[in-house]
C-alpha cells in the first residue's frame, strides 16, 4: 500500500521521440450518448488528447452526429448505432483503448456495448452508466474477465450497485480493502472514487490518492478521469499505472485551478502539470 504520489509512475509516462509520429502516440475511442447527453464523451475525449493520445475518435449514435460534430475539432467522429456499430468499428485494430460509460444512459443497448467491449482485445475503461447498466451482473466480470488492460472507476453509489449480491465485496468497512478484493475478484484494475480515492490491481498493490481538491467536486470530472486513464493506456502505459498517473494528474490539474473550477478546465490544465512532471 502506498500513498499515490507521482515518484511512483513517472518513469512510465510516455515521452515521444524525435521522429514519432501520431500513429505511434496511440488511438483512443470515446463512446458518445445520445443528442441530449453528448458532453460527457467529448470531456473524456478531450483529456484523452491532453494527456498524449495521438489520435482520438468520438464514436457517436447517429442523432447525436450534428452536436458532436459542431463542438469537435482536432478530435474525429464516426457514427455508431449501438453495439452492432460498436462492433463494426473495433473490427479496425487501430484504436488502443476504449472509454465506455460516460452518459450513455442505464438501458439494455448500453449492457449489450458493455458486452461488445468486454470481449474486445483492447484497453478499457469502463464507467459509470456501463457499470450501472450491469447491475448486479459482476459475477460476468469474475476472474481476469477480459485479456485486454481494463480499469473500472466507480464512485461509491456505482461500487454498490455493479456488485450487489456480493456481500464479500461490499461489506469491507474499509474502501481500500472493497477496492482490492473486487479488483481481485474481477482481475479488473479499480478506481473507486472521491475525496479520497482508492486505486487497486488484482496482484495486491492498491494505492490511496494524496492530493484531492474538493473543486473536482462537479459535473463531468469523473469523465475527464476516464479520458485521462484510457489516452495514457492507449500510449501502452500498464492499467494500474495509467490509472495511479490519471487519478494524480486530474486532481493536480484541480488543484491548479482552485475556486471556480469547472469539467472544461481540467483537460486544459493536464499540459502545465505534465510539464512539471516531465522536466
Ligand atoms: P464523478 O463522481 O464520476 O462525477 O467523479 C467525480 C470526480 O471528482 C472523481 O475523480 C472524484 O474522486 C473527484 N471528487 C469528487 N469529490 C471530491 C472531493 N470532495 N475531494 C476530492 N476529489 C473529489
Ligand atoms: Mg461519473
Amino acid at each position: 500500500l502506498f500513498a499515490n504520489g507521482s515518484a511512483l509512475w513517472t518513469h512510465v509516462l510516455p515521452r515521444p521521440g524525435l521522429s514519432s509520429h501520431k500513429y505511434e502516440r496511440g488511438h483512443t475511442l470515446v463512446a458518445s450518448g445520445g443528442a441530449t447527453r453528448t458532453g460527457a464523451a467529448r470531456l473524456a475525449a478531450r483529456a484523452a488528447l491532453r494527456i498524449g493520445s495521438g489520435l482520438v475518435t468520438v464514436a457517436s449514435p447517429p442523432e447525436a452526429l450534428g452536436v458532436n460534430a459542431a463542438h469537435l475539432t482536432a478530435i474525429m467522429l464516426r457514427g455508431c448505432d449501438g453495439p452492432e456499430g460498436l462492433n463494426t468499428i473495433l473490427q479496425d485494430p487501430r484504436f488502443n483503448a476504449l472509454v465506455l460509460g460516460p452518459a450513455l444512459g442505464i438501458h439494455a443497448g448500453t449492457r449489450a456495448m458493455v458486452a461488445v467491449a468486454v470481449h474486445a482485445r483492447r484497453s478499457l475503461v469502463l464507467d459509470a452508466d456501463a457499470l450501472t447498466s450491469f447491475e448486479g451482473l459482476a459475477s460476468e466480470l469474475h476472474g481476469a474477465f477480459r485479456h485486454a488492460p481494463t480499469v473500472l472507476t466507480p464512485h461509491d453509489g456505482e461500487f454498490s450497485r455493479l456488485f450487489k449480491g456480493h456481500p464479500d465485496l461490499l461489506d469491507p468497512a474499509s474502501k481500500l480493502e472493497r477496492a482490492r478484493r473486487a479488483a481481485a475478484f474481477t482481475g479488473a484494475v479499480l478506481v473507486i472514487k472521491g475525496a479520497d480515492t482508492v486505486v487497486a490491481a488484482p496482484d495486491g498493490r492498491a494505492g490511496i490518492n494524496e492530493n484531492g481538491t474538493p473543486y473536482l467536486a462537479t459535473a463531468g470530472s469523473g469523465d475527464t478521469l476516464c479520458g485521462l486513464i484510457a489516452g495514457l493506456m492507449a500510449q501502452g502505459v500498464p492499467a494500474f499505472e495509467a490509472a495511479c498517473a490519471g487519478v494524480w494528474i486530474h486532481a493536480e490539474a484541480g488543484a491548479s485551478f482552485g475556486p471556480g473550477l469547472i469539467a472544461e478546465d481540467l483537460a486544459e490544465a493536464v499540459p502545465g502539470v505534465l510539464r512539471e512532471l516531465l522536466r
